[in-house]
């Protein structure tokens, strides 16, 4: 007789891997993951979303309780694939939303593989050879970025944020000795540019420093860190007896790819120890979540342009990396393969140049008695986390392998050039400004304006002059509406769906300045897809037109 629950038991088994080879099976578990598949691909169509838009009912899932008995794969499959309806399909030519690029098929196996086997890469006791991949994945970005692979350590966390945390957490043990043990007594500043990612913000909060220790650098135009003011600010620090846990220089900013001059910043720390004769080095840290994936051009021969990108594109790439090859001054730095590496969430390295530093955060080993008890390579002795996930590097190694250097250049290259098209398509029609005109990423930030406005003179004109306030705020709004009537055609599956955002960046007087933004980073982009987002602008310039005449 067997109770109740031992045949509950024995069904549920059919619901795991077998661990033994049991082709059969093996088949059963494979033919569910197709059908699943099977039944996301019936949800694509020519629109840029799968499914249909339809609002999220959180009534409804706040209404949801656990059943008593347990539900067929088949029936749980088919729940799971329902939320998918409405989501973007990054790779989709007609999305130009945001840096969320599609995952290669490698990355996605990369991140699978790990969901079966559950390695634990808290140390090698659990998660053995996969825990080299962590190593591989690391040292093949650091020879990357021109550090030395032998002499560096890399770490994968939960975000580009973490990057940030560790980078902020070490420098905050150089400038304050001991506060790992003893707490934080006195206050330690942490240095960005205005522009640089709210992470910094968070990092300064959750460590302890305070939101208020957040010192926020003046941008230029091209909302790049203003390195000489930077050197005032933090020149008044030090006189102020303050100590600073960090200087974080953004390799490419979220919204306009601005890039901070690297060499500037770390000249200008070096310079400010010898003033000062500090008794610590400022830790410089480099958000190059964005912006890492163009050091594959650092040993691109530009002159004879082997892959033959054309001019404009070549200009482009040159110009980021004679600023992303300084990648080596920064004492750590975060990349993200989530972003420009075209891996699944989440994907991110933190690059310690000099991997002694990692003592700075260690725990001992007694504190972990039931840890470390073989092998050599134990991370969990520095890493946030104690529990850590395979598929950050799995997925990470994956591209790696999958792209090569060539296959990354021509990736990039390819959607410069798609950036560079409309940007010269925007730059040519009277009724489009280009915001982040000098700049050279995928990414473009512009503004709609209506029939009768000066585009030569009145951008500039809006952005620096308090007279033009109410003009300022009229065009924002303009730019709302001509935002909403695209984003609704794209949802249709025609235009383009791009994305708005609220601050590009404030005028000299305060406000902020909302701009249309398209990110490009389908390698399924093509030129066509540039016509795209022009056609569907005029369309909605017409209908606001007549709206408002109406
Ligand atoms: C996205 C981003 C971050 C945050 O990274 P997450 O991976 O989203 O946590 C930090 N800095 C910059 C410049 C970013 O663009």
């Amino acid at each position: 007789m067997t109770a109740p629950y031992q045949k509950i038991v024995q069904d549920l088994r059919q619901a795991f891997p077998q661990p033994v080879s049991d082709r059969v099976h093996d088949a059963y578990f494979a033919f569910s993951v197709l059908r699943t598949l099977d039944q996301v691909d019936s949800m694509k169509s020519a629109a840029p979303v799968l499914g249909t838009p339809t609002e999220p009912n959180y009534d409804f899932a706040r209404s949801q309780r656990m059943a008593d008995d347990p539900q067929p794969l088949e029936q749980v499959t088919r729940q799971l694939v329902d939320h998918l309806s409405g989501m973007f399909i990054w790779g989709h030519p007609r999305a130009q939303i945001n840096v969320v690029p599609p995952p290669t098929i490698a990355s996605i196996i990369g991140g699978l593989i790990p969901s079966i086997y559950n390695p634990n890469l808290v140390s090698e006791e659990s998660s053995r050879q996969v825990a080299v991949s962590e190593v591989e994945a690391s040292s093949i970005a650091a020879a990357l970025v021109g550090y030395d692979p032998l002499c560096s350590a890399g770490i994968f966390t939960f975000g580009g944020t973490a990057t940030t945390l560790y980078g902020v957490r070490i420098g905050l043990e150089k400038a304050l000795p001991g506060t790992m043990q003893h707490g934080l007594r006195s206050p330690a500043a942490v240095v960005c540019s205005e522009r640089a990612h709210y992470a910094a913000r968070t990092v300064s909060g959750w460590l302890g420093l305070g939101y208020d220790q957040l010192v926020q650098v003046p941008t230029d135009i091209k909302n790049e860190m203003q390195v000489c003011v930077a050197e005032s600010m933090c020149r008044d620090l030090l006189k102020g007896g303050n100590r600073i846990a960090a200087i974080i220089a953004t390799m490419g900013t979220t919204d306009a790819f601005g890039v901070d001059d690297l060499q500037a910043i770390h000249d200008m720390r070096n310079r400010l120890v010898d003033e000062f004769s500090l008794d610590y080095k400022p830790h410089l840290h480099a958000d190059a979540v964005i912006g890492w994936a163009w050091s594959v051009f650092n040993d691109y021969d530009f002159e004879s342009n082997p892959l033959g990108f054309r001019g404009r594109t070549v200009r482009a790439l040159a110009g980021v990396r004679r600023k992303m090859r300084h990648l080596n001054l920064a004492d750590s730095l975060g990349i993200d393969f989530h972003k420009t590496g075209f891996t699944p969430y989440t994907s991110s390295l933190f690059l310690l140049k000099d991997a002694t530093e990692l003592q700075l955060i260690a725990r001992s080993a007694e504190s972990m008695p039931y840890l470390f008890q073989s092998g050599e390579y134990h991370p969990g002795q520095y890493t946030l986390e104690t529990s850590r996930s395979a598929s950050g590097p799995m997925a990470a190694l994956a591209n790696l392998l999958l792209f090569g250097k060539n296959g990354l250049r021509s990736l990039l290259g390819h959607l410069v050039t798609m950036a560079e098209a409309l940007r010269e398509q925007l730059e040519s029609h009277a009724a489009t400004h280009v915001l982040n005109g000098g700049n050279l990423g995928p990414v473009t930030l512009f503004r709609v304006y209506p029939d009768g406005v000066d585009t030569f003179t009145f951008p500039e004109r809006e952005r620096t002059l308090a007279d033009c306030r109410a003009q300022l705020l009229a065009h924002n709004e303009y730019n709302r509406r001509i935002f909403e009537i695209v984003q609704g055609e794209a949802l249709q599956g025609r235009g383009v769906v791009i994305s708005l955002t609220d601050c590009y960046r404030e005028t000299d007087y305060g406000e902020p300045i909302v701009a249309l933004k398209s990110y490009i980073l389908s390698p399924f982009a093509e030129e066509q897809a540039v016509e795209y987002v022009l056609e569907s602008i005029w369309q909605a310039r017409a209908e606001v037109a007549a709206a408002s005449a109406g």
